[in-house]
């Protein structure tokens, strides 16, 4: 038998899960995978450490097509315990997007934590209720499984009032309406791993672009967030997939006093149909609007572009001045095109890009005598919460 953990970021239409050993922190994945389409056409995808493709599961091939996470997890419980590794489960890692202020790390969970996560849904809408059902399912169908929550929001938890606030009146901040700030799980892997890259100057002022369908940055100092572009809502800061990011408040008060647009059809708006979609009119697709020739996809790289280096060297100033930029998640790790525009508007900062190492996808991006290092670190926010169910399932 192997003793592992399974940790599962669990989404509106998919669930990605991975299986890591219980044994030692830092091990890595053993198998990961993926349930696309939950609640019209599930299809399940998996691949080992290798990245061979497994036999689609039995387990799924006799769902329903309409099946949601609570038949589909049980499904995947089902699917792991039958595994030819004969792998012991002992524990569950979830991503939670929201943990509120009062959640600065990872937490085992408990009935008490779930009602305050709950309490947290109207602040996350399209994440935190998906992320707290899979929480729910798993407990019925293994209530003496170890759970751990492990969220967004933890990582941000150590700026400074400033960086948190907005310019509202005090009872509305004292309300909890207050920059949170999201992709923590993501930075936190990005500061683990940094001085193996930069050695004593991973300590120093970073900024790290999270740059995928959702996107953001974040300011370190000592490997930790000083201040972070998304804020009470994962739809400030940078333009992204679908979202179009930082806006005009007023704006929004046109829309629905002049235009009478409905709430619903307003936060469609935000959530779907702006960003890179809305921009271009195509899709919300980095690399297909690379593909194509048109000049509104031209456009909406360009702003993306322009609108992310604006914003990171607006962070600069939180922490002082930069070091050092990391490149992660989907884009980030693979647009040659989005880090060589980005960091074209940052030359004045000191920032010069080696074209070649650039766009051979280096580590090290940065010319040899550049007075910001630039690098590409591909995310892996799985492990990070593997490491902390261990850590909180052992202690
Ligand atoms: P999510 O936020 O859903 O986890 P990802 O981190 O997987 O998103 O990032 C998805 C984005 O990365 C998409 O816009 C996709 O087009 C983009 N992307 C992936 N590969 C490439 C590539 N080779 N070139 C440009 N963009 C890419």
């Amino acid at each position: 038998m192997t003793d592992v953990i399974l940790v599962l970021n669990a989404g509106s239409s998919s669930l990605k899960f991975a299986v890591y050993p219980a044994q030692a922190p830092g091990c890595s994945a053993i198998l990961r995978g993926k349930i696309a389409g939950i609640g019209t056409a599930p299809v399940f995808s998996a691949r080992d450490a290798s990245g061979e493709q497994l036999p689609p599961a039995e387990a799924m091939h006799v769902l329903p097509p309409k099946a949601g996470s609570d038949a589909l997890i049980p499904a995947l419980l089902h699917w792991l315990a039958a595994r030819p590794e004969r792998f012991a489960l002992k524990a569950v890692g979830h991503r939670v997007v929201h943990g509120g202020l009062r959640q600065s790390g990872p937490a085992r969970v408990s009935d008490a934590l779930l009602a305050e996560l709950a309490a947290l849904n109207p602040l996350a809408p399209l994440h935190q209720p998906h992320n707290l059902a899979a929480i729910r399912v798993v407990a019925q169908a293994q209530p003496d499984l170890v759970q751990v929550a492990c969220f967004d929001t933890s990582f941000h938890r150590s700026q400074a009032r400033l960086a948190q606030l907005f310019a509202l009146p005090r009872a509305l901040s004292d309300a909890g309406i207050l920059r949170y700030g999201f992709h923590g799980l993501s930075y936190d892997y990005i500061a683990q791993t940094l001085p193996a890259h930069l050695g004593a100057k991973a300590k120093g002022r970073v900024i790290v672009a999270h740059l995928g369908n959702g996107a953001s940055v974040c300011a370190m100092r000592g490997g930790k967030s000083v201040a972070t572009s998304m804020g009470f809502t994962a739809l400030d800061g940078l333009m992204m997939g679908n979202r179009c990011g930082n806006i005009d408040p007023g704006v929004l008060l046109y829309l629905l006093e002049e235009k009478a647009m409905s709430l619903p059809d307003l936060n469609h708006l935000l959530y779907h149909d702006s960003g890179l979609l809305g921009v271009s009119g195509l899709s919300p697709d980095m690399a297909l609007l690379e593909a194509s020739p048109a000049p509104e996809a031209a456009e909406a790289i360009d702003l993306f572009c322009y609108r992310a280096a604006s914003t990171i060297a607006e962070l600069a100033v939180s922490i002082g001045g930069l070091d050092a930029i990391v490149f992660t998640a989907g884009i980030g790790e693979n647009s040659a095109r989005v880090r060589g525009q980005i960091c074209a508007h940052l030359g004045w900062m000191g920032v010069d890009l080696d074209a070649n190492a650039n766009a051979k996808g280096a580590t090290l991006i940065s010319a040899p005598e550049a007075k910001v290092s630039v690098l590409v670190i591909p995310t892996d926010e799985e492990s990070v919460i593997a490491a902390a169910t261990l850590a909180l399932m052992i202690g």
